[in-house]
């Protein structure tokens, strides 16, 4: 299994530089950069070209730039569609592999056929502009009652509507189980249509009530990482990679360096058991 590191782990703690560093000393494979702000942050005094000279030079690679906050129905598809263009350049430049979608988030109540309409409209869009440039799209549903694709069952089932090999899921553990998302029918679908992995573990709260801030490091919450992650690999997720993301207060108030050691610790102990 390859580890992976996601930046909001350390979103308040530490920025590019520090994360690559401290990931590439402690053995990860992977880093999923985040677009919103730590890379445009890194912008500020490094240019792409140094980046890329980076990845060329250490053992760490891209996996995935993460992410396009909010893909579908919006008004402004245009600007969309441009942020997800310099998304994909980038990501072709630096040898990612996916470019990560978030769904919508609003306190408006749009119906689930609007939501379905818009995001397979969006998705086809962003596959022919991905498609060229090798490029993947991986749709991350989000568990929070106010995310307008909020279980795993609503998000295969708009994937499995676009039906493209460039168009996949980002499968979550915490959001799969924020929002009460159906372990049977996660046992009849396709696991090649899972582009990415985020392993994190969650506090006990219920469904509707669970945000980001209430992830714990894998392990020390109530979440069953290897029945999870087994299910996935025997559904047919290939990849192999799990990638730690994180979003916890108290975690921001550490030393960055600390966080992602104890992040590979905690989640090389919490999926030992898992079959290779
Ligand atoms: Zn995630």
């Amino acid at each position: 299994m390859k580890l992976c590191y996601n930046q909001a782990t350390t979103l308040e703690n530490s920025n590019l530089v520090k994360d690559l560093e401290y990931c590439e000393k402690h053995g990860y494979d992977y880093i999923e950069i985040r677009t919103m702000d730590k890379l445009p942050e890194y912008l500020r005094d490094h240019s792409m070209e140094e980046l890329q000279d980076y990845f060329q030079t250490h053992h760490i690679k891209p996996i995935a730039l993460n992410a396009l906050v909010y893909f579908n129905n919006r008004e402004d598809e245009e600007q969309v569609l441009e942020e997800f263009k310099t998304m994909v350049g980038n990501a072709s430049k630096l040898g990612a592999v996916y470019v990560v979608v978030v769904p919508l988030v609003t306190d408006q109540t749009l119906l689930k056929r609007d939501i379905k309409a818009s995001a397979v409209k969006m998705l086809h869009q962003f596959a022919e502009i991905a498609e060229a440039q090798q490029i993947k799209v991986a749709l991350e549903f989000v568990g929070h009652p106010e995310c307008t694709i909020n279980t795993f069952e609503q998000a295969y089932n708009i994937i499995e509507t676009v039906d493209r090999e460039s168009v996949g899921l980002v499968f979550d553990c915490f959001h799969f189980h924020a929002m009460n998302s159906d372990v049977e029918f996660l046992k009849k679908a396709d696991g090649k249509k899972i582009f990415i992995l985020h392993i994190d573990d969650t506090d006990d709260y219920p469904a509707g009530a669970l945000r980001d801030e209430h992830r714990v490091w894998p392990g020390e919450g109530i979440l069953d990482l290897e029945k999870l992650l087994q299910t996935v690999k025997d559904i047919g997720y290939k990849e192999d990679i799990v990638s730690v993301e994180l979003f916890r207060p108290e975690y921001y108030k550490l030393p960055a360096e600390e966080v992602i050691r104890t992040a590979k610790e905690t989640t090389l102990q919490s999926i030992a058991n898992v079959i290779k």
